[in-house]
Order: C-alpha cells, then sequence, then structure tokens
C-alpha cells in the first residue's frame, strides 16, 4: 500500500503542478495576501507510524480555522458535553464569518467550526485563566498528538489578524450582547487570532490527526466517543456552506482553513494533511479539494463505501 500510494502522491503532486486554476489566497488577512497561491503538499498518515508524502509537505503554513477541531477537543476534554448549551452542532449553510444565523439563533452559533462558534469554545478554553495558558493547552494538544515540540505561532500573522479582523469583532461583540461570551471581546478575539496562526506543516498536521483518525500508532488523547463526535461535526461543518459538496465529492470528515489547509480524516486508516494556498468561492483550498477527491477515490476510503 504505502508503495502504491507513494506513486500516486508523486503524480498527483505532479498533475497539480500543471494546473494554472489554483484560486485566490485569503486577501482579509495582509499577511496572507503575500503568500504565492501555486503552492501544493500532502502527507498521509497510516497505522504503524507510517507517513507518505509529496510536494511541499515539509512547509509550515498557517493552520487557521484547522486549529478549530483542536480547541474544540481540548474544550470537550474540559468541559465535556456542558459545551452544547452554548454551540449547536448543525451545518450552517453560511459563509464561515456569517452573522445572519447568531442573529436568528440567538446568540448559540450553529457549530463549533464557523466563526462565532469557534469564538465560544475558545472563550470556554480562556475563561478563568490567561490567554497564554488557554494557547499553552492547544499546542501542548498538538504537541503531544503529533509528538512534535516544533509547532508554533507564527506572531505576524496574528498581528497582521488582530489590526484587520473586523469581522470577528463584531461576532465577539454580538456573542457579547446575547450574554454567549463570558470574557472581554478583546480577551476571547486575542486567543482566537492567535490559535488561527499556529503554523505547521502538512506532515505535522497529517500526525496530529492521527488521534481524531483514531489510529492504533497515535498517543492516546481522546476517547472513542469524542473523536467520533468530532468526525461527525468535521463531516457536517467542516467545510462551512461547502461541506454539502465536499461530503459528496469525497466522502470523509474534513476541515478546511483559511491558510489553505485541509485536515482529512480516514477513520481506523489515515490521516490526511493538505495543502494548497489559494481558495475557492467558499473559502475553502481549491487544490486540496480537488486532492481530497483523487485520493478517496484511489483509495476507497469514502465513509459511504
Ligand atoms: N482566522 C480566520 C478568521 O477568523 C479563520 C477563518 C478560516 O480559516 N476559515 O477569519
Amino acid at each position: 500500500m504505502p508503495d502504491t500510494l507513494a506513486r500516486f502522491l508523486r503524480d498527483l503532486d505532479a498533475e497539480i503542478r500543471d494546473r494554472q486554476d489554483w484560486g485566490q489566497v485569503a486577501d482579509y488577512i495582509p499577511e496572507l495576501a503575500r503568500i504565492d497561491p501555486a503552492q501544493f503538499g500532502i502527507a498521509v498518515a497510516l497505522p504503524g507510524n507510517r507517513i507518505v508524502t509529496a510536494g511541499q509537505a515539509e512547509k509550515r503554513f498557517s493552520i487557521q480555522s484547522v486549529s478549530k477541531v483542536f480547541s474544540l477537543a481540548c474544550v470537550l476534554g474540559r468541559i465535556g458535553e456542558q459545551i452544547w448549551t452554548r454551540v449547536g452542532r448543525e451545518p450552517s449553510g453560511r459563509r464561515f464569518d456569517s452573522i445572519l444565523s447568531l442573529e436568528e439563533d440567538g446568540g448559540r452559533p450553529r457549530n463549533p467550526f464557523i466563526n462565532a462558534g469557534a469564538l465560544v469554545t475558545t472563550d470556554e478554553l480562556v475563561t478563568g485563566r490567561a490567554p497564554k495558558e488557554a494557547l499553552a493547552e492547544i499546542l501542548a494538544f498538538l504537541r503531544i498528538a503529533a509528538e512534535d515540540e516544533e509547532i508554533h505561532i507564527d506572531r505576524a500573522v496574528a498581528r497582521s489578524e488582530t489590526e484587520t479582523g473586523y469581522r470577528n469583532v463584531a461576532l465577539a461583540n454580538y456573542l457579547k450582547s446575547f450574554g454567549n461570551l463570558r470574557n472581554a471581546p478583546e480577551i476571547t478575539l486575542g486567543t482566537y487570532f492567535h490559535q488561527c496562526a499556529i503554523e505547521m506543516s502538512c506532515v505535522q498536521l497529517a500526525r496530529a490527526g492521527r488521534v481524531i483518525a483514531g489510529l492504533s500508532c497515535a498517543p492516546q488523547m481522546l476517547t472513542p466517543l469524542k473523536a467520533r463526535r468530532i468526525n461527525a461535526l468535521m463531516m457536517m461543518c467542516g467545510h462551512y456552506d461547502g461541506s454539502g459538496d465536499f461530503a459528496f465529492r469525497v466522502g470523509l470528515p474534513a476541515k478546511s482553513g483559511v491558510g489553505g489547509g485541509i485536515l482529512l480524516v480516514a477513520p481506523g486508516r489515515a490521516s490526511v494533511a493538505i495543502w494548497s494556498p489559494g481558495l475557492n468561492g467558499y473559502g475553502n483550498s481549491q487544490m486540496g479539494s480537488y486532492a481530497a477527491e483523487r485520493l478517496a477515490r484511489e483509495t476507497g476510503w469514502s465513509v459511504f463505501g
């Protein structure tokens, strides 16, 4: 399997390099707007500590919303099911930064992967302690899961979003007005911007994702029930209003970020990280989505058989 897979990934990388339609980088975060969209990397972590890669699999990128999977894992560890009093678990059918459903739903965000929902989970993590400590918990989770200490926050990206993240400022204030933010908006926002600015390579992210894929070689950090819950949310909500299309094309739980990363989970089989910074109209990696579709078809890993 690893040999065939390595050949497939090499061919896929070569094919993608020849393409012209890379999509657009996220331009509302100035530090991300400077990145060349024509880049691609993929890493597939398999049982038995094997890893197969192609392209720029060692290059670090801003994980952005992929971090929301891990902040949710930390919150589930801290307060468990109680989090669902503050945030829902339904697909939103709206853009990742939409404020519309927040008004309709009385300030309880539809799910923890849209921005409003992630602000609530981060708010929970920072309650009763300093932002530094909440961030240390997310970083520690990632480092233990990936078995790699070299996972850090890119301060320039955090600063960049702090200076221009007006929509998130609006969402945090709106949540506060509904009584669904425990901390001052600037405290929760600062923590959230730094969490999104964590940088990782595909290899590191694929290794961290092993705990969500439930690979036996992964450090035991999540109960099977929690992993199952997180996978369900990734399938339904991981690609925002593009989640249905992604499930239709790929058939695997996944979470995207505006840095162009995708964490893709084949439960019990593999944890895959893909990075290509050009985005499609939903704010999901254009070539990353394509590569995920090709990989799922090649391996037969779709959870729908
Ligand atoms: N930090 C980004 C934001 O809040 C994350 C969004 C994303 O990756 N979809 O806008």
